[in-house]
């Protein structure tokens, strides 16, 4: 019989907490704790997917995002670069840059990466480990657009399908893969779908 929940969604199921305003908290095992058997099978699960790209470095962004590049990257043996959140109004010459309003915290970021640590030769996966409505993908897209490099794809751990990010990346005409897409939650008896 075919299972009916791959194992990150199984767990969604078991530990995620579903909160107002659309957002699941994964604090114990994805965003606070780490549980690091389950980051490496995200790891493996990547690999899998985008093992026939040609991935020179995986790209991220702080914090969260983090943990589960370095999974990601430890399979393809290459450096995992996370774009940095900066105050600063005066932004340096040797970084790329991208304005990206974060979900979350309802705030603006700007992210920069240093300009040499990706350049024109790179062919980079984009990691994180949300997908709303895809301003943070779009900020890490423009930054490998400013370098010249290619994304090679993108993997996202949870996306939520109700939101417009999934498909407006797909639109664009990107290989994003995510783990568990979640099409519907409730807060109050916990619900949560995913899609088949
Ligand atoms: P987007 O930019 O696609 O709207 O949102 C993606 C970013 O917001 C991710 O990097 C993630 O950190 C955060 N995020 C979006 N939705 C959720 C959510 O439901 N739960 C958590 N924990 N983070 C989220």
């Amino acid at each position: 019989m075919e299972k009916k929940f791959n194992f990150l969604e199984e767990r969604i199921l078991k530990d995620g907490i579903v909160k107002e305003g659309n957002v699941l908290r994964v604090d114990s095992f994805l965003n606070h704790q780490l549980d690091v058997e389950l980051l490496e099978n995200i790891g493996k699960e990547f690999h899998k997917r985008f093992k026939s790209e040609k991935i020179t470095k995986v790209l991220t962004v702080e914090a969260s995002g983090i943990a589960i590049a370095c999974f990601v990257a430890q399979k393809f043996k290459v450096p995992v670069v996370f774009a940095k959140k900066s105050k600063s109004i005066n932004l340096s010459d040797d970084v790329y840059s991208a304005e990206v309003e974060s979900f979350t915290h309802k705030t603006k970021n700007t992210v920069v990466v240093t300009k040499k640590y990706i350049s024109k030769n790179d062919s980079v996966l984009v990691i994180d480990d949300f997908l709303a409505n895809g301003a943070a993908l779009q900020g890490l897209i423009s930054i490998l657009n400013q370098a010249g490099a290619t994304v090679a794809g993108i993997g996202i751990a949870i996306e939520k399908g109700f939101q417009p990010g999934g498909q407006f990346i797909r639109n664009m005409g990107y290989h994003l893969e995510s783990l568990a897409i979640v099409d519907s939650m409730e807060v109050e008896p916990k619900k949560i779908n995913f899609r088949k």
